[in-house]
């Protein structure tokens, strides 16, 4: 049998953090060699199955990113765009793989991570659900297919915790209607209303709500005249982004450096 993939997690006493722990447990083919948090938070040096569901794991949380990069085939980050920067440089140095879903990233932290691709594979996804990457490549499409006369909003709700907005997922969107216009969202993003005036022709709207424990719904409206296209992705719990961590560290352990995406696992896979 195949050794297990050596799993490093940052962001590990965290809301996605404890739910790859309780994946990574139930999976045979990944092992947890290290869950990291950040130095002088709760729980370091406690046991990390215990924190995450209550059931010890023999695995302290510790808050030495270096130690845990050097003992991973994959590090698997879900933390802040802070300890982002802190992740991938322990995994560039470690030669390993780098697998992140941090959202609220800007350029600098994405020409970090373009610059680490040319020493190690990194993948980044700000959603890392296989049904939010079906519907980014819908959109796509739909965006291809309908005029400019369709107006575009995208709507998203999260949980009362999120600290992001617009969600990552809902930039991605936003981001892959602009190319698809020959645009960028730079030019032709509208975050949220309020007060008079029309909408300007061209533009993407944003509108985020927060509330509850929802996971991520993302709905992309295509508003046109007597018309009205609507593509609505629901996530009915955190399980279904450890999930698809684990199966982007398991397809990225294979791939050589370079940066990549839910989309190019998507292609690799027809
Ligand atoms: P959270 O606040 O519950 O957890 C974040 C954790 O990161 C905290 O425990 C914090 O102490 C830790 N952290 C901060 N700096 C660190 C450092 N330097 N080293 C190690 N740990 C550090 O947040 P969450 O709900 O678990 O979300 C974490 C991130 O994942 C957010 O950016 C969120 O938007 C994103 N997220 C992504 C997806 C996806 O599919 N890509 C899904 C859900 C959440």
């Amino acid at each position: 049998m195949a050794q297990p993939l050596n799993i490093a997690l940052f962001g590990a006493a965290g809301r996605m953090g404890r739910e790859v722990v309780a994946t990574v447990r139930e999976s045979p083919g990944f092992r947890l060699v290290a869950a990291v948090a950040r130095a002088g938070s709760d729980g370091v040096g406690n046991d990390i199955g215990a924190i995450a569901s209550g059931v010890p794991l023999g695995l302290a949380l510790s808050s030495d990113p270096e130690a845990a990069a050097k003992a991973a085939d994959v590090l698997v980050d879900f933390s802040t765009p802070a300890g982002f920067t802190v992740a991938l440089e322990a995994a560039r140095r470690a030669a390993c793989a780098f697998v992140s879903g941090t959202t609220g990233l800007d350029a600098s932290h994405r020409a970090a991570l373009q610059a680490a691709a040319g020493d190690i594979p990194v993948f980044h996804a700000a959603n890392m659900s296989f049904g939010m990457a079906v519907l980014n490549r819908l959109t796509g499409d739909a965006a291809h297919m309908l005029s400019d006369d369709f107006d575009v909003e995208i709507v998203e709700m999260h949980h009362r915790y999120k600290k992001d907005a617009p969600s990552g997922s809902a930039l991605h969107l936003g981001e892959t209607i602009a190319a698809a216009r020959g645009t960028t969202l730079r030019k032709s993003a509208t975050y949220g209303r309020r007060g008079e005036g029309a909408r300007s022709a061209g533009s993407i709207g944003f509108a985020s709500l927060r509330g509850g424990d929802v996971a991520g719904d993302h709905t992309v409206i295509f508003a046109g005249d007597g018309e009205r296209l609507e593509l609505t992705f629901r996530a009915g719990s955190r399980r279904i982004f450890a999930n698809g961590a684990l199966r982007a560290a398991g397809w990225l352990a294979t791939q050589p450096a370079g940066l990549y995406s839910m989309g190019d696992m998507i292609n690799a896979l027809k």
